[in-house]
């Protein structure tokens, strides 16, 4: 024998038990961002690895130290793909349908980043993103928080708060860059060994700093949204009095950078103390300067990503996830003719009655082995073809969850019986 082979650490198997919940989260997702408007789009999972180090940020923790880089039998460098903004922004340069239009977009999938495994952590994780482009006002940065916020409300979670706060423009950047380096550099000596490289090569992303002592000294820092020019101040004001309006509440967090350098102006996160360290659910922001830094013409752009992972664990937490599916019907015959029967039988159900989930028993077994299996997967119904049955034209209908009595219904009438018998519980439209 050989030996097992076994999954790559932080890489999962989603196993038949676990879908319907993710059926569940995504079904929703599905619901609400097309209530919005956005269309769907499906992207390469591997792509050039400049096209990361070009719009993440060479000097970000993906870049540095998280992405999956290879070189194909080619010897060209690809990566896969750590997020979902950059192939978005790629594809739409390439098939031109980001300059002088507007476009919603969102998309799903598994993404990969060489992270230290941990509940909420994985190597390879999925994500729900929404794109918008060609648009500059904070009318479509309220929109995709408005969405992301109805998703929630879709999914009946609770507790999960919005963090906003600004970036403003490159300028206010520069500028705070100067105010922010001129401070940590009193500090330098508390400063964590990351931190200290950053004030070099990207102070504002100290502000993203994981470390607790760097946190403390923080505090007294500068604020970002002090420093911000009048259009940006303008921007975030505005979107603020929209949030407002439409009674989404938030806090507005003067750290919050987020971890990609390409976001500018408007940046939020929806965060929850119930998932520990990883409490961040949904994350995302204005990214007005990447599509030209991609070789595209300037675009105004936002959007965020959401880690399904997170989310399914607190409705895990929250107890909000739907039990998993089980048949309505589970068909049990004894020998071959009956078996035969019964497949046919069940094929007109299913044509008549496209919504019922049926498990037709192959195989061996008596029917008391049977009726264990049927109980076993949690059907609700026995549909019983037996010799005798077999001879006088008829089914055995025996519910399996309640009490009631087992009866006896001619072939012809199957479908009939059991359009009453599932409409009579509600259960199908
Ligand atoms: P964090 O600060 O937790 O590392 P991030 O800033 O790296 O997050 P983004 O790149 O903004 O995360 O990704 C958006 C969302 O995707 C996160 O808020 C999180 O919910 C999810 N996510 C990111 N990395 C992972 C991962 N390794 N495993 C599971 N989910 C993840
Ligand atoms: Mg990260």
């Amino acid at each position: 024998m050989g030996e097992r082979i076994q999954s790559i650490r932080g890489m999962h198997d989603i196993l038949p038990e676990q879908t319907s919940a993710w059926h569940f989260l995504e079904g929703k997702a599905r619901q609400v961002v097309s209530a919005y408007g956005y269309q769907e789009i499906r992207l390469p999972i591997v792509e050039k690895t400049e096209l990361f180090a070009r719009s993440i940020g060479e000097v970000t923790d993906i870049v540095e130290k998280e992405m999956y880089t290879f070189a194909d039998r080619n010897g060209d460098l690809l990566t896969l793909r750590p997020e979902g903004t950059a192939g978005c922004v790629r594809a739409g340069i390439e098939h031109g349908f980001l300059h002088n239009q507007q476009k919603r977009l969102w998309y799903i999938g598994p993404m990969f980043r060489h992270e230290r495994p941990q509940k909420g952590r994985y190597r390879q994780f999925h994500q729900l993103g929404v794109e918008a482009y060609g648009m500059s006002g904070p009318d479509i940065d309220a929109e995709i928080i408005l969405l992301s916020g109805r998703l929630w409300r879709a999914l009946g979670l609770r507790n999960v708060q919005l963090e906003i706060n600004s970036l403003g423009s490159s300028e206010t950047r520069q500028n705070y860059r100067k105010l922010l380096t001129r401070y940590l550099s009193h500090h330098l000596d508390s400063l964590d060994s990351d931190s200290r490289r950053r004030l070099e090569t990207n102070p504002l992303r100290i502000l993203d700093s994981k470390n607790a002592q760097t946190q403390e000294i923080l505090k007294d820092a500068p604020s970002l949204l002090d420093a911000l020019d009048q259009p940006s101040r303008a921007h975030f004001d505005a979107l603020c009095k929209l949030l407002d309006d439409n009674g989404i509440s938030y806090r507005i967090n003067p750290r919050l950078v987020r971890g990609l350098d390409y976001y500018s102006q408007t940046v939020f996160e929806w965060v929850t103390d119930e998932l520990g360290a990883q409490g961040t659910v949904c994350a995302g922001g204005r990214y007005d300067g990447l599509i030209s830094q991609l070789g595209g013409r300037k675009t105004p752009a936002c959007g965020f990503a959401m880690g399904l992972e997170r989310l399914l664990s607190l409705l895990e937490t929250q107890q909000l996830l739907p039990p998993e599916q089980t048949p309505d019907i589970y068909c049990l015959s004894l020998g071959d003719a009956a078996r035969a029967s019964a497949m046919y039988l069940m094929e007109e159900v299913r044509t008549a009655m496209p919504g019922l989930r049926i498990t037709l028993h192959c195989g061996e077994g008596n029917i008391k082995a049977q009726l264990k299996r049927a109980d076993k997967l949690g059907a609700e119904l026995a549909v019983i073809l037996g010799e005798d049955e077999l001879h006088d034209g008829t089914v055995v209908l025996k519910p399996l969850h309640d009490d009631q009595p087992q009866q006896s219904v001619p072939q012809t009438q199957l479908v009939t019986k059991l359009l009453t018998l599932f409409k009579q519980e509600n259960r199908r439209p």
